[in-house]
């Protein structure tokens, strides 16, 4: 199916066959035709599903067409498009999909659609120079975007189309207050569209909040924008030692012959020393995490793009919204917190029907909270064994349980067995337990 027949225009057809999306993914086919016709959406979709254009795509065609029915003469202009981030790395992505894709809306009536980007941990005065004779659509971060509006430098009130962009993620950021702010400057009468990864009962509430009779979109939370047929993400997990993952991850990094790698790790700490030992054994390996300056991150991010690093190793500052193409592996040296995690830190791969590898590293301290990841996943998957590598470390015992007189082990009897929850402490126990240095 062609862009075209969503009811989008040529040019921005063209504007998305030039970025190489030559058939919509399902979201888009089903998004577009609903944002066209002026409803409120609400979406349950991954980054990697094509949501971004989703949104941008109608977004910029409903702009244009507001503009040549407007014929405005002049003027400053006046934001009709709102798009709210949890970060920056996605609040500079997004707002490169919206220039690249609005680049052919120039008429003999209307401009090429003004795109300002604006986020919080850098200098605001070039943004507010930026946002001098007004910009139509604005992609902000929730603080900076008040920032900007009490300094008079930024108006909300034209506001017609609100794209709530990882909603779940701006509420765990703790976004929650920000947003109420910035909701109570729009015009009630607008049209909302709210994309999430995930469901909690929070964002439920806001999302119930803030939409009219929405169309719901869900899909699959395979993390790919796979239209059917060749994206996929093949899963590993391989039991080590804590003491030599670093070594097995040298190992798997040469025999893979990985081009690429981005490495999830739990702390800024062990992302620091990670990359070092790395790169003093001649890998190109730089860290990636919340402590570097804006500059550094938007650095790291570009070289990374450009080939420059083979490996970055990241906490999970990376693991949502940062569309690096084609990337071919990622590598959790520390299991994600969670399986919602665990679905954001693969999803970094096999992006957009390209394929790619992810591997779990299993300690024995961890492998009872891995099993608690699989089974949230539904997934099954051998524990892989690397000569050279079996691991020999000895599982922390589980903490005394509740009730249970016989310790860990109960001999099965029923209400005292350690439930999920119990599991998943003892794993985070024993994780915590583990010296920064081993990791
Ligand atoms: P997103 O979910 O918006 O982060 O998009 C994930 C990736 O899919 C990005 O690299 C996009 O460039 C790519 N993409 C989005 N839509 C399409 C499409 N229709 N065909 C091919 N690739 C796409």
């Amino acid at each position: 199916m062609p862009f075209a027949s969503l009811g989008l225009s040529p040019a921005l057809a063209r504007a998305a066959a030039e970025l190489g999306f030559t058939a919509p993914t399902p979201i888009q086919a089903e998004a577009i035709p609903a944002v066209l016709r002026g409803a409120d959406v609400w979406a349950s979709a991954q980054t990697g599903s094509g949501k971004t254009a989703a949104f941008a795509l109608p977004a910029l065609q409903r702009h244009q067409d507001l503009s040549l029915s407007q014929r405005p003469g002049g003027g400053a202009r006046r934001v009709h498009t709102l798009v709210v981030v949890p970060t920056r790395e996605l609040a500079a992505q997004v707002g490169e999909v919206l220039r690249s894709l609005g680049q052919h809306l120039a008429s003999a009536s209307t401009s090429i659609p003004k795109v300002a980007v604006v986020f919080g941990g850098v200098s605001i005065n070039p943004q507010m120079m930026a946002l001098r004779g007004g910009a139509d659509i604005v992609v902000a971060t929730p603080g900076r975007l008040l920032d900007l509006v009490e300094h008079n430098a930024l108006k909300l009130a034209s506001v017609q189309l609100l794209v709530l962009d990882e909603a779940d993620r701006l509420l765990d950021l703790g976004f929650a207050d920000e947003l109420n702010r910035v909701l109570a400057l729009l015009p009630a009468q607008r049209q909302t569209l709210f994309f999430s990864a995930t469901f909690p009962d929070s964002v439920k509430t806001l999302a119930a909040s803030l939409l009219r009779e929405p169309v719901r979109i869900e899909v699959a939370p395979t993390a790919t924008a796979d239209s059917g047929d060749s994206a996929t993400i093949l899963q590993r997990a391989i039991a080590v030692d804590d003491k030599r993952r670093t070594q097995l991850l040298l190992k798997l990094i040469k025999d893979e012959g990985w081009e690429r790698v981005l490495v999830f790790v739990a702390t800024k700490y062990t992302a620091e020393h990670v990359a070092e030992k790395l790169y003093r054994a001649k890998v190109f390996a730089t860290p990636f995490h919340g402590d570097l300056s804006q500059g550094a991150r938007t650095q790291v991010l570009d070289e990374f793009k450009a080939q420059r690093w083979q490996v970055v190793v990241t906490t999970d500052l990376a693991a949502r919204g940062i569309d690096i193409a084609q990337l071919p592996a990622v590598v959790n040296y520390d299991l994600p917190r969670s399986a919602v995690d665990y679905i954001h830190r693969i999803g970094r791969t096999g992006r957009a029907g390209e394929s790619g590898v992810a591997v779990s590293l299993v300690t024995p301290a961890s492998e009872a909270h891995w099993h608690l990841i699989e089974k949230r996943q539904g997934l099954s998957l051998p524990l892989e064994h690397i000569a050279g590598f079996e691991p020999t470390e000895v599982a922390p015992t589980p903490p005394q349980q509740l009730g249970g007189a016989s310790g860990g082990n109960n001999g099965g009897v029923k209400g005292v067995r350690p439930s999920k929850k119990d599991k998943l402490r003892a794993a985070q126990a024993a994780a915590a337990a583990m010296p920064d240095e081993a990791r």
